[in-house]
């Protein structure tokens, strides 16, 4: 697995995470506890919060679709993010993984490593042998 280090780009990421996660915190009636920011490969950032509900929704497919619908289809890099967690970041829960890797397999993922140091990784690195949609 191949692991990149952090840019200033990336440390803003998560600034921007933890500020919407700040905004719209709430852990009692609509359980707003993640914050998620990704980056574009041109530049531009989403942000969003996770949604709760029957069905609920991660911050992560909440920022991809906010960005997809604003008309994005190439992503560079992407965080979730939650203050009380190590360096503030949070690793994607497998739906999360499965989703990235059927939008954006080679979009850089922010994690922690087994040291505890910020790292970015593939989201295909992330989910080996994923389930792929087979087209006939
Ligand atoms: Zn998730």
């Amino acid at each position: 697995m191949e692991r990149y280090q952090l840019t200033d780009h990336d440390k803003r990421l998560i600034e921007i995470g933890l500020d919407v996660l700040k905004k719209n915190f709430d852990d009692g009636i609509y359980n707003h506890t993640v914050g998620c920011a990704v980056l574009c490969k041109n530049g531009n950032m989403y942000k969003g919060v996770n949604c709760d509900g029957i069905h609920g929704s991660c911050a992560e497919y909440i920022t991809i679709g906010s960005a997809i619908s604003a008309g994005e289809r190439e992503f560079e890099t992407i965080v979730a993010v939650h203050d009380k967690h190590l360096n503030c970041v949070i690793p994607p829960c497998g739906n999360c993984r499965q989703m990235l890797y059927e939008y954006c397999p080679d979009i850089k993922v922010i994690v922690n490593d087994e040291k505890g140091q910020l790292i970015k990784v593939k989201a295909r690195d992330l989910l080996p042998f994923a389930w792929e949609p087979v087209i006939c």
